[in-house]
């Protein structure tokens, strides 16, 4: 009989590698458990890179009342800026308030006043506030000054979605966690009484199926949990409600924005942001009911028209049209519905855990910023349930609240100042220009000497991907050789995310970067012409609202 990667007997196989399921591999892994994580796609490629990429605690559900959710989001923020600060980094935002606005300039300096309270006025910094057209105008003076009241100044996070999900994986991997990418779980086996005995696999890249032998299943699938709870004939109500959150990009020098702006889109009055992320600027979202199938989510016209207008609203100057998008990101929320009876509205950001006796846990909902939480919580309650089921598992009593991601493995300090000095090595040891050094240590943190090293050898690996971006050709070896990329579309769309921010989402480049993975993971020209092909299709779908 041929083994395959990940035939063995586990404790928990979980379904899906976004945020919550590479989060839940780790924490099961750190805790001594024999896990096994099987991804569709690469990690990321669903929700979890299609984010508004903040770790916030999330003002607007102040608003709402979610006071349990608020508190325990910056609670999370603190950690992860201690955990990751490479990764999850302060970000001023500015809420503009105009004549008319609901709240007012004074009831939203309450709001922010608990919003610091709630973070155990452990903000990266306190709020203010500027009273007057001219204060506000002196902070942002892209803004519309008719009506302008004053201005507030708070404080959040900005991180890289895609990348803390594939830091959580790394780090699974380093605990002994089986990890796979490309393979997609087909089916559930059950062996008497219906127990879970193992789930059926299929690499998508070889076509290859096996079966995988495990006592507990953790469906972590996002925005597919109802097409798996169908899928698999799981005797249970569809559980979400997914709403389609669409993000243009647009070059910076169209909106210069030196800090995140929160805005009440004048189209019809929900909140959304447009916030300085990598070279560009990027307003979002859109949040309208999502009925099709997960995999075929993308921005269309109405999408890109509303966002552009909405911005508009608030920077008449900048007068952005369709024409000045460089890229669009979908992605699926993946809410837990409300009971029957409930108004839609009320459907809250929370996440909840389905434990069945059967051997199989599903995990929904949640936000990136709770993550670690989450999955902590997960993996505490899929222990409980085999403990019930088979007796004795004995855990350790360990979680991921003190662990650092790869990237802060090593930091002398756990803040920007410890980032800044792998910044200054890079420029003293290996004579990266300020840019380069800049991207890299902010990107890869304690793992940027080793790209540093790599472009000290060869000259060349140093030069741009593109020339207005300080992204460099020792990335993509370096995605393929240590960030598990596996694909075109990995690197492109996740590791260096030409995708997001090139003018020609990185077209030009792809088959140089081609040449490069072929030669790593040893690919025929039969692959590499696959792989092209496919990466074309991904710019496509992401261009699909052009047409
Ligand atoms: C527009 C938008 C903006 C957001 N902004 C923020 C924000 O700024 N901050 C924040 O905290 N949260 C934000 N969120 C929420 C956050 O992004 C999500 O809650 C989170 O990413 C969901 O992660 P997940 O792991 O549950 O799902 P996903 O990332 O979608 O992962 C599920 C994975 O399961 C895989 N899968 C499905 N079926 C199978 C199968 N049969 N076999 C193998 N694999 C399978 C899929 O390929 C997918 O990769 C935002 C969400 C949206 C949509």
């Amino acid at each position: 009989m041929t083994s395959h990667p990940g035939d063995g007997a586990y404790d928990v196989v979980i379904v899906g590698g976004g945020i919550v399921g590479a989060g839940a591999a780790r924490d099961a892994a750190l805790r001594g458990l024999k896990v096994a994580l099987f991804e569709k796609g690469d990690y990321a490629s669903g929700t979890s890179s299609k984010s508004s990429k903040l770790v916030h605690g999330g003002l607007r559900y102040l608003e709402h009342g979610e006071i349990a959710l608020v508190f325990e989001s910056l609670s999370e923020r603190g950690v992860q800026m201690r955990v990751a600060p490479h990764l999850v980094r302060p970000l001023p935002f500015l809420i503009p308030i105009f004549e008319g606005n609901k709240p007012g300039l004074e009831l939203m300096n309450i709001g922010l006043w608990i919003y610091d309270s709630l973070a155990l006025f452990r903000a990266p910094k306190f709020h203010r506030t500027f009273r007057g057209t001219r204060a506000a105008l002196e902070l942002e003076p892209q803004l519309r000054p008719d009506g302008l009241k004053g201005i507030l100044e708070y404080y959040d996070c900005a991180t890289d979605d895609a990348r803390l999900v594939v830091e959580n994986a790394i780090d699974a991997r380093s605990l002994g966690a089986d990890l796979h990418t490309y393979t997609e779980v087909t089916g559930l086996v059950r062996g008497a009484h219906g127990r879970i005995t193992g789930v059926e696999v299929k690499d998508l890249l070889t076509g290859a199926a096996w079966t995988v032998n495990t006592r507990a299943v953790v469906l972590a699938a996002g925005a597919w949990t109802d097409e798996m709870i169908q899928r698999f004939d799981i005797p249970m109500r569809p559980l979400l409600r997914r709403t389609k959150g669409v993000h243009v990009v647009i070059p910076r020098e169209r909106l210069p924005l030196a800090r995140a702006i929160t805005l009440i889109s004048p189209v019809d009055g929900r909140v959304m942001f447009a916030i300085p992320w990598r070279e560009r600027t990027v307003l979002g979202t859109t949040d309208t009911d999502f009925t099709g199938t997960a995999d075929e989510v993308c921005a269309d016209a109405a999408d890109v028209k509303y966002l552009c207008d909405s911005g508009n609203g608030y920077f008449p100057g900048a007068d952005l049209t369709p024409d000045d998008v460089i890229a669009t990101w979908a992605g699926l929320r993946p809410l837990i519905a409300p009971n029957e009876g409930v108004d839609e509205s009320e459907t809250s950001r929370e996440h909840e855990i389905f434990t069945r006796n059967d051997g199989l846990v599903i995990i929904a909902g949640g936000k990136l910023t709770t993550y670690r939480r989450m999955a902590h919580e997960c993996v505490t309650k899929t222990v409980a349930m085999l403990r019930d089921l088979d007796g004795a598992i004995e855990p350790k009593k360990i979680t991921t609240k003190d662990r650092p991601l790869p990237g802060a493995v090593g930091l002398a300090s756990t803040d920007l100042d410890g980032v800044a000095a792998i910044g200054r090595r890079l420029m003293e040891e290996h004579g990266l220009d300020v840019e380069t050094a800049t991207h890299l240590c902010g990107v890869y943190g304690t793992r940027a000497p080793v790209i540093g090293a790599a472009i000290a050898l060869d000259r060349t690996l140093g030069e741009r991907l593109d020339p207005e971006l300080p992204y460099v050709w020792a990335e993509i070896e370096f995605a393929a050789r240590h960030d598990l990329a596996r694909t075109i579309e990995d690197v492109l769309a996740r590791r260096v995310p030409l995708l997001l921010v090139a003018r020609d989402q990185g077209l030009a480049i792809a088959p140089r970067v081609a040449d490069i993975l072929a030669r790593v993971h040893g690919w025929t020209d039969d692959d590499t012409t696959r792989m092209l092909t496919a990466y074309a299709a991904e710019v496509a779908l992401s261009r699909r609202w052009r047409a």
